[in-house]
């Protein structure tokens, strides 16, 4: 296949460890099928990294971390440039590969490369601005700062949906920062993986610099269990479901390491009486059908003033009709497949609990009968507190809720364990404010007339409660990536001690 090809992949036995030393060989974890989700065939198979080879990788990340924190931030940057040119000319394979492999359709594909692209123009600007504050000492002849120096190599487990964005997200910020990066992607896209390693570390090899980023691909109940017991890794930054979270924030909160934790949503729209529905209804369906309903801010739930109700639903109904589901790589799709059989299943499941709780489905709600995991997407009348409604279903099921008052409509809206991505619908100034006001929305992200899902990297990315309280990409988010000094420097001839104590006369 031309795209594999042309990003470094081979059809079969391709080595799936790779490290600052290069490619494994060894084959004892295991072949691991990589499934085009479209079609249910196998794209290439993969050998999974063994015990040794994380062991391997490891070593020589430890390594490579001592040589790359002493390259200085803007050269560092350097490097990330040149990596995001190399992305920008594989932007078209790479997002093709990004679609093959998880579905996603073309378009959003290669939107997850320019998002790649787009943080590493963002920590290319970071690499000169990694700053710390100077504070004035209390001392006389004293002077106070603080400095931020790297953390070490760090262990980036990402999530199945967003498969070469979220490496990008942590690995360039952490790049600049002076870290090196550990990667277990998920096993349903070990390619991206694969191809996102060929593209970046040939860049660092080229420069003569150490291979910072390296692969590890294999379970969670394996590899990365492995990775987040391992007392070498000072942060792991998470990305998935929130019970796997829960798990890691364990797991590595015993060996008092850092972790940044990102979950699942249960993102929600409130559109008031005033809204735009020109604005709202693109927003609501993009935000809920887009990527299959598959993205961590994909649109869950959308709460309709009652006397909108109707028309509302009737609009979007109206909308999903023309939704083109198919393959994710042919123009004109708009929806591609569910990631595999499991999630297809769940999403039956998921329909089978909301008529047992009481609510009924508007459109949709059925599996499609051809080869690949299609599902239609669905829209239901349901209320909040329904358990289903409660839970994140990473499936495009879309509930409709009635409120009757705004203040309602944010206390039911806040009302669910998760809290990462939210939007309010007007053109009420009032409205707007109390839902970006404390006693509003309490989720990572709200917006305005925008709708949940689709974050900008320029802010920082990540949600409260279940979702994990993690913030990864831009504004100050590169700090959890670092170590934060504190330094003084006396440059008189006295030592004040502290509480003003005096010991004798050292001098000779
Ligand atoms: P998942 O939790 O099943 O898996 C995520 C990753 O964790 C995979 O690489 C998996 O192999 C690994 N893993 C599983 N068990 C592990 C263990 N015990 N130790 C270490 N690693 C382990 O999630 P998924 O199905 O791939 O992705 C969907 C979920 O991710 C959804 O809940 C979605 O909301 C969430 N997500 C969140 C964000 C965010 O930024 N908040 C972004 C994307 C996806």
């Amino acid at each position: 296949m031309d795209i594999l090809q042309q990003l470094g992949i081979e059809l079969e036995n391709h080595g799936a460890c790779s490290g600052p030393g290069g490619w494994s060989t060894t084959v004892k974890a295991g072949k691991l099928d990589s499934i085009n989700p479209a079609t249910e065939e196998v794209i290439a198979s993969v050998y999974q990294a063994s015990e040794s080879d994380y062991e391997n990788v490891t070593e020589k990340s430890i390594e490579a971390f001592k040589e790359w924190r002493m390259i200085p931030a803007p050269k560092r940057g350097e490097m990330v440039r040149l990596m995001a040119e190399e992305l920008r000319k594989n932007k078209d394979n790479l997002g093709s590969l990004v679609s093959l492999e998880m579905g996603k359709i073309k378009a959003e594909g290669d939107g997850e490369v320019q998002e790649m692209i787009d943080i590493a123009d963002f920590a290319v600007g970071l690499s000169r601005q990694l700053y710390g504050l100077t504070m004035h000492s209390e001392r006389y002849l004293h002077r106070m700062y603080e400095q931020w120096h790297p953390l070490g190599p760090i262990g980036v487990i990402t999530a199945f949906n967003f498969p070469v964005a979220v490496w990008s997200w942590n690995a360039f910020i952490a790049a600049v920062c002076g870290d090196t990066v550990i990667w277990k992607p998920s096993s349903s896209t070990p390619l991206c993986g694969i191809a996102v390693q060929h593209i970046c570390n040939h860049v660092l090899e080229k420069n003569g610099y150490p291979h910072i980023f390296s692969l590890v691909i294999g379970s969670g109940k394996t590899i990365g269990e492995r990775l987040i017991k391992d007392r070498r890794i000072p942060l792991v930054s998470f990305t998935g479901s929130s019970p796997i979270g829960q798990r890691i924030g364990k797991v590595v909160g015993e060996r008092l390491g850092s972790t940044i934790l990102e979950l699942g949503g249960n993102n929600a729209i409130i559109v008031d009486e005033s809204a735009d529905f020109k604005l709202a209804i693109p927003a609501i369906v993009f935000g809920a059908v887009g990527t299959a309903g598959q993205r961590c801010t994909s649109t869950r739930r959308v709460f309709i003033h009652k006397s909108q109700f109707d028309k509302v639903a009737s609009m979007l109904i109206d909308a999903y009709q023309q939704v083109n589901i198919g393959n994710p790589m042919d123009g004109g799709v708009l929806m591609g497949p569910l990631v595999n059989q499991a999630t297809v299943e769940t999403y039956l499941i998921a329909l089978d609990r909301l008529k047992e709780e009481g609510g009924e489905i508007l459109c949709g709600g059925k599996v499609l009968d051809h080869p690949g995991y299609f599902v239609e997407p669905t829209i239901a009348k349901a209320e909040n507190h329904f358990p289903l409604v409660q839970e994140e279903t990473f499936a495009p099921i879309l509930y409709l809720i009635e409120y009757e008052s705004i203040d309602g409509a944010i206390r039911m809206h806040n009302d669910v364990p998760q809290g990462l991505s939210s939007s309010m619908f007007t053109t009420d100034l009032i409205n707007a404010e109390k839902f970006l006001s404390h006693k509003g929305s309490d989720c990572g992200i709200a917006n305005i007339n925008i709708g949940t899902s689709g974050a900008e990297i320029g802010g920082a990315f990540g949600g409260e409660k279940d979702t994990g309280g993690g913030r990864e990409a831009g504004s100050d988010a590169w700090k959890a990536y670092m170590r934060r000094q504190t330094n003084t420097i006396n440059w008189s001839h006295e030592m004040p001690l502290a509480q003003g104590i005096k010991f004798g006369d050292f001098s000779d």
